[in-house]
């Protein structure tokens, strides 16, 4: 049977690549309702191509809706989002980036019963003890879409937690991953332009640039603290270039689970969309497999030197949940500064320490 869907942030990065998949699966899920932020063009290209119901769109009405198009599916600005998350859906996908997609979170979670796969992490970060202990209450299923996470959830579905000494989480290293090339003199000088080339993920210009600092990073610890309900010292952030592997589980008699797959958001996106239906993925989907030949994986340790990140996330964990938003905050206001060209990428490290301090 077809499960009606709602997917927020359906411009972007993950959204375009969920849209993707519910093409591939037209008899696996409706699409009932999107929104976006200021992609308008994108967002109305959507609507017409996908005939849906509910479009929020996050700017008030000063934009112009076509006649080809039902004014009445509009929804605009904070009330517009509340009156989308009451609409009734089986699933709902939270792929709005940044603070922005928290509100959504909680929207979601305030109004239903009902499947939230998550790709906005900063939910978890800013909000997630609240999230989930909402979620818990009201029986509602979560099924992470941030990769590194979609991997744990199910490698943590192979183990009983009893069992878990570490949890190693991969971290790409970014683009000025190599000391040599990028020593920490250089961080003073680099620009947006150098930070938005990852090696390995194409991705949204945020997350991106919380890749090359390794906030994302910090980021996702504190979102795999509060996902898995788990203490913050059982997992361990290990530099993995290839990204290849998304996440593994050391059991206590030393045997270590990997999962592995080439770097694609498509499949954790598929994992959470037909996890939410109760289903494995089914047999006509598929990313282009990784093939081991020829090829190396290595692993090394994060340079804490150049990258105080993850020092900064274990720090805000032991303070507590403000420190957690208090750090995201302060992220999310250096980055879009270093975006907008007022600041270079040292500086973001610089401001997040000096505000730690
Ligand atoms: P993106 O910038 O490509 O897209 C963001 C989407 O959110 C767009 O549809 C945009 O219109 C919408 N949006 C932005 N601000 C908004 C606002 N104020 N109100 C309503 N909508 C708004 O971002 P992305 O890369 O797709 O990432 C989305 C989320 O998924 C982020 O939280 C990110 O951390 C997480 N994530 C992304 C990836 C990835 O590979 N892109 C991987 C893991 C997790
Ligand atoms: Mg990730």
């Amino acid at each position: 049977m077809k499960k009606s869907i709602i997917l927020l942030g359906a411009t972007g990065s993950i959204g375009t690549q969920t849209l993707e998949i519910l093409e591939q699966f037209p008899e696996a899920f409706d699409l009932v309702g999107i929104s976006g932020g200021k992609q308008w063009e994108k967002l109305l290209d959507i609507s017409e191509k996908w005939n849906v119901p509910f479009v929020f769109c996050d700017q008030p009405g000063t934009k112009t809706i076509p006649k080809s198009l039902d004014k009445s599916h509009f929804f605009f600005g904070e009330e517009g989002l509340s009156q989308i998350a009451e609409k009734n859906a089986d699933i709902y996908v939270n792929a709005i980036s940044g603070i922005a997609g928290v509100k959504a979170t909680e929207e979601i979670i305030k109004h239903h019963g009902t499947n939230l796969c998550l790709a906005n992490k900063e939910s978890l970060v800013m909000k997630g003890l609240a999230i989930m202990d909402t979620i818990k209450n009201n029986s509602i299923q979560l099924f992470p879409i941030d990769s590194e996470h979609s991997s744990m959830a199910s490698l943590l579905e192979k183990v009983q937690k009893k069992r878990i000494k570490k949890i190693w989480l991969t971290a790409s290293g970014g683009p000025f991953r190599d000391a040599t090339q990028h020593p920490l003199s250089s961080f003073s000088s680099l620009t947006a332009k150098d930070a938005l080339h990852h090696p390995t993920w194409t991705m949204g210009p945020k997350i991106s640039v919380d890749s090359a600092t390794l906030m994302n990073k910090a980021f996702e610890l504190i979102e795999a603290v509060r996902l898995f309900d788990l203490p913050p010292d059982i997992f361990e952030v290990v530099v993995h270039p290839q990204s290849i592997v998304h996440s593994a589980i050391e059991t206590e008699d030393g045997n270590i689970l990997m999962e592995a797959s080439s770097p694609n958001m498509k499949l954790p996106i598929a994992r959470a969309l037909f996890k939410a239906r109760g289903e494995e993925v089914p047999e006509e989907f598929s990313i282009s497999p990784f093939s081991p030949f020829g090829k190396s994986l290595t692993f090394e340790a994060v340079d804490e030197e150049r990258f105080p990140s993850l020092q900064l996330a274990k720090k805000a964990l032991a303070s507590g949940e403000r420190a957690c938003e208090a750090l995201l905050r302060k992220n999310d206001e250096l980055v879009e500064q270093f975006l907008n060209g007022e600041i270079f990428f040292g500086d973001i490290l610089k401001g997040l320490t000096d505000t730690n301090e």
